[in-house]
């Protein structure tokens, strides 16, 4: 059923805390952890604690819950003052964009230049 937690989900696993992390916020309805290889000195990942496949699955099943995910990530990068010199939100969707765990994820990385356009 949509949402509901896979067995086989790594991030899933997270929310349950069943597979530990660093976890820099929570909400109802979200988890924010940060990124286990980060590419930033700022790389939080903001979850909804639901499991959607991707963003756009994300988007399409649940609008209340995509919103509670974008506003954790000004959250994430306020409490992490990234937010006056500038941070970028990322949602790999798809193996051939970099998406690895199909579970929906917002990165959150800051705290460095950013180069535009991404690689
Ligand atoms: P994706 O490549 O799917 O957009 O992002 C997945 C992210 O999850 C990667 O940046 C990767 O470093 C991170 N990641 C993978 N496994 C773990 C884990 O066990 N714990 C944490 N905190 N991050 C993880
Ligand atoms: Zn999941």
């Amino acid at each position: 059923m949509a949402g509901e937690p896979q067995a086989d989900c790594l991030f899933c696993k997270i929310v349950e805390g069943t597979i530990p992390a660093t976890v820099v916020r929570e909400t109802e309805t979200t988890v924010a952890f940060r990124d286990i290889n980060p590419q930033a000195p700022t790389h939080v990942l903001v979850i909804p604690k639901a499991h959607y496949r991707d963003a756009a699955t994300l988007a399409a099943a649940d609008p209340q819950l995509t919103a509670d995910v974008l506003r954790e990530t000004a959250e994430v990068a306020a409490e992490d003052k990234v937010d006056a010199t500038g941070y970028r939100v990322v949602f790999n969707t798809g193996a051939g964009a970099g998406q690895t765990v199909f579970h929906a994820h917002a990165h959150v990385l800051g705290g460095r230049g950013l180069e535009w356009p991404p690689g």
